[in-house]
């Protein structure tokens, strides 16, 4: 069994080469390590390789994650890759360093309220339901220009777009629709490909991806 400072070291290796061959620069594709229902022993493991960016999908797990280690690791820094209740606004606004799901109105509300507030501006994503699936958060295609004009009137700052694209189609469709919707709204920021097909979002224009099971291994 591989460690996951090992793990860790091959995804870089895949990164990099996967940015050689499309003459991307990897310090532009930043990896962000989903410690989702992971044990301290593992996210420690992590740390100690010297990985500082993490991503987590629920509020409350992530604060019994990291709340310590935020204080050991300044440098450390939080994505919220999950979608978000405004109740949890309030707590995810003082944890996480950028929200990668914003998809609704009420959402952009709650989130610049709460950072009015506290005085904390963490850069957004909007995540986009690019299968226009039933079961799946995001905003859809036909949404996003007026939910991104909300976001602007409402001081949210928006900086990227993200999806998880349908298990059952071949995911560098979602991946280069995404890619044209950031650069038709002039969003930098790309988060896209997970331990699967990361290797794939990567010449699409991915500057995030984000993987658990390949760097911690099995869930
Ligand atoms: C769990 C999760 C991931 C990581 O998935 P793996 O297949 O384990 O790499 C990425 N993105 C989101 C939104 C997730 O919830």
């Amino acid at each position: 069994m591989s460690t996951i400072a090992e793990n860790i070291r091959h995804i870089r290796q895949i990164i990099e080469g996967a940015c050689a061959s499309s003459e991307r620069d990897p310090a532009d594709v930043n990896l962000v390590a989903v410690s989702k229902m992971q044990d301290a022993a593992a996210i420690q493991e992590a740390l100690d390789a010297g990985q500082r960016l993490f991503g987590e999908n629920r509020v409350q797990e992530a604060e019994k994650h990291w709340t310590e280690a935020r204080v050991r690791y300044p440098d450390l820094k939080l994505h919220l890759i999950g979608p978000l209740q405004t109740n949890k606004v309030h707590d995810a606004v003082a944890l996480f360093d950028v929200i990668e799901t914003v998809d609704r109105p009420a959402l952009v509300d709650a989130l610049a309220k709460e950072m009015a507030k506290q005085g904390r501006h963490l850069p957004c994503f909007v995540q986009v339901n690019t299968g226009a699936e039933d079961q799946k958060a995001g905003v859809g295609l036909e949404e996003l220009p007026s939910l991104l004009a909300y976001a602007v009137d409402k001081k949210l700052t928006i900086t990227g777009l993200m999806c998880i694209p349908p298990v059952d189609q071949p995911p560098a469709l979602h991946f280069a629709l995404l890619k044209k919707l950031a650069d038709r709204h002039g969003l930098r920021d790309l988060s896209m490909g997970m331990s699967a097909d990361f290797e794939k979002a990567i010449p699409l224009g991915a500057t995030y991806v984000r993987v658990g099971t390949a760097l911690f291994g099995a869930r």
